[in-house]
């Protein structure tokens, strides 16, 4: 149920009416738009069909949520949201892009990494530490040493850094190291892994499951909301379909499919969507026109030795290129970056 506030509700009056709907049992989340203040009352909505709360001072008017995902849909929050990490915002304006290797393997690297995506552009740097490898014989990331060169390389050359979280029990360890936690396209209906971050403080990045529908995805989204944490950064990373010429197929028109049906920040990654180097920049070009905010590559100084990912990293100097072409494509939507 949602609970549109009167625009001149006072604090004593929002307090009552949090203090009313937690009486009845009900969790209350709070929208605070520019022109209203919202609050989401989410549980047993039965119990408010006999309760009139219209009819409390504050309240303008009582809508139920129709939708199966709540605090995630557009209706709990007409703007869109904006998350803020460390004074870099993902879903305003300027266009977020994340870049790095697909996988940590050595501090030397990672700094030089950083450096170049930095220089291009780039203002978050990407690396995993856990990584979902399809077979056990591979390359399975370098852990917590791994996000202790991710932390350094942060402190070094000044970006904010993403790493995938894989199990609930390194959770702890991971949040200690990044600013924000990614949730792996394997690992999107991972139900007890979507609570636990639903409890961090940390912005997480939702990629969407292989095979998931778009309200499979946002119930997911819905899963780390309803604990509590609302910076949510939902990203399209190419679906399975019967297509082998990519590694997946991009779906593009979830990007304006998402605007209409949540106000969370839309970001691709094209690398792992398309699966070859040569098809990133295309398909990056195509997310920022759809009105994505935010890009996750992967780069790579040297593809052809990399430990995961080699054939879609793009060098450095590629990637720069695909910055320096992105620059105008964002100006004609009304977006930098
Ligand atoms: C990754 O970003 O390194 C990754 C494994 O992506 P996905 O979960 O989308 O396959
Ligand atoms: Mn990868």
């Amino acid at each position: 149920m949602i609970i549109v506030l009167r625009p001149d509700a006072t604090e004593e009056q929002q307090d009552h009416i949090i203090k009313k709907l937690k009486g009845l049992g009900l969790q209350v989340h709070i929208s605070k738009g520019t022109e209203r203040t919202i609050f989401g009352a989410i549980g047993d909505e039965a119990i408010l069909q006999s309760v009139p709360l219209e009819a409390i001072p504050g309240v303008e008017k009582v809508l139920p949520i129709l939708k199966p995902y709540k605090l995630a849909s557009r209706d709990f929050r007409k703007e869109n949201t904006v998350i803020d990490v460390g004074g870099m915002q993902i879903g305003g304006n300027r266009i977020a892009v994340m870049a790095g290797p697909c996988a940590i393997e050595n501090k030397t690297l990672l700094v030089e990494i950083a450096k170049e995506v930095k220089a291009a552009g780039a203002n978050f740097l990407r690396g995993g530490a856990f990584k979902p490898r399809t077979s056990p014989y591979a390359f399975q990331g370098l852990e917590e040493e791994g996000l202790k060169y991710l932390a350094e390389t942060r402190e070094r050359v000044g970006l904010p850094v993403v790493t995938e979280v894989m199990d609930p029990r390194d959770i702890d360890m991971i949040v200690k190291y990044a600013d924000i936690i990614q949730i792996g396209a394997r690992n999107m209906q991972n139900f007890r892994l979507l609570k636990d971050v639903g409890l961090c403080k940390k912005p997480v990045l939702l990629k969407r499951g292989i095979s998931a529908t778009i309200k499979e995805w946002l119930m997911s989204a819905e899963y780390i909301m309803s604990g509590g944490n609302h910076q949510v950064i939902l990203c399209e990373r190419g679906i399975r379909t019967y297509e082998t010429a990519t590694r997946n197929t991009l779906d593009l028109s979830a990007i304006p499919v998402l605007k209409q049906m949540t106000h969370l920040p839309v970001v691709v990654d094209p690398s792992h969507a398309v699966g070859k180097w040569d098809l990133v920049a295309p398909m990056a070009k195509a997310a920022v026109a759809a009105g994505a905010d935010g890009l996750i590559i992967e780069v790579h100084s040297n593809p052809e030795e990399a430990l995961c990912d080699g054939e879609q990293s793009l060098k450095p100097k590629s990637f720069k290129q695909l910055m320096d072409e992105l620059r105008p494509i964002a100006v004609a939507v009304g977006r930098t970056i």
